[in-house]
């Protein structure tokens, strides 16, 4: 796990071990706050021993950004904090998540440790606001990667954290296209020093608005590949040959599961826009 100061009493960390998945810290004269959890317990751990032996202070709040395995299930690491989130995220993590989690456990040893910590504050729309020491922290729904999708922004030093509706490559599988876009669109005008994203690198002011535009260029590139290869009789045939670099994205982006995410991306889109799967030849009979 990788960390980083960005401003006073705002820091970051980055997974070394899954997807450059993405956390934050923002500390008080005697209390932090935790933006998401790692995927690992190993790392969420970690996280919680930096801030108590080197920054000295408890954790006193979780915020999930959405309720995905990787940003959500290390909440149980903070017994004593309040778990703050969306609404959706509450009912989301009671149902599939603890399904996954216990589906995971059989597979992976490291997580039989973890278990699922549900928000016991949650908001569905408008803002929610929460102060730490001399800064304010204000959360709002930003749906478009999942539909319990929400962003933190530290006001004073114009720091959004934006959980996964932001990140070096949209991903779009438990999400929906208009919802990413229209989330997009307004990060030009928040007036930014910092984007953070879900996973990856941190995006500088200067770079916001270009980074933006990548991702909607993108969209509308697999939008055009899921609209032409549903013309054809294997829609999925054509759209396994619509590779990650043909939509202006390179491959190395997310750990390398560009191409990957990418393919799942465009079988979402073609089922949001068609509401049934690509058919492939080798599924024909
Ligand atoms: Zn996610």
């Amino acid at each position: 796990m990788q960390h980083e100061r960005i401003a006073e009493n705002v820091y970051f960390f980055q997974s070394e071990l899954y997807a450059q998945v993405t956390a934050g810290v923002i500390t008080g004269p005697d209390m932090a706050v935790v933006i998401d959890t790692l995927a690992l317990p190993e790392e969420t751990r970690q996280m919680r021993r930096f801030i108590e032996r080197e920054l000295r202070v408890p954790v006193r709040y979780v915020i999930n950004t959405h309720y995905h395995a990787d940003h959500s299930w290390g909440n149980c690491f903070f017994p004593e904090a309040t778990i703050i989130a969306h609404t959706k995220c509450h009912e989301f993590l009671d149902t599939r998540g603890r399904a996954s989690l216990e589906r995971e456990k059989k597979d992976n040893a490291a997580l039989r440790e973890s278990d699922i910590a549900l928000p016991s504050v949650t908001f569905d729309e408008g803002q929610m606001d929460l102060q730490v020491g001399k800064k304010n922290l204000s959360l709002f729904p930003f749906p478009g990667h999942s539909a319990d999708s929400i962003a933190v922004l530290v006001e004073e030093d114009r720091i959004l954290f934006c959980g996964d509706t932001f990140m070096p490559l949209p991903v779009l599988a438990d999400g929906d296209i208009n919802d990413t876009t229209a989330s997009l669109k307004k990060l030009p005008k928040l007036g930014l020093e910092n984007l953070v994203p879900g996973h990856g690198e941190i995006v500088l002011r200067g770079e916001i608005d270009a980074a933006v535009k990548g991702n909607l260029d993108y969209l509308s590139k697999i939008t055009k590949a899921v609209r032409g290869a549903a013309r054809r009789r294997y829609p999925l045939d054509v759209l396994e040959t619509v590779h990650v670099e043909d939509c202006g994205k390179s491959r190395v982006l997310i750990a390398g599961m560009a191409e990957q995410l990418h393919q799942r991306n465009m079988v979402a889109l073609f089922y949001q826009l068609y509401g049934k799967l690509p058919e492939g030849s080798a599924t024909d009979d």
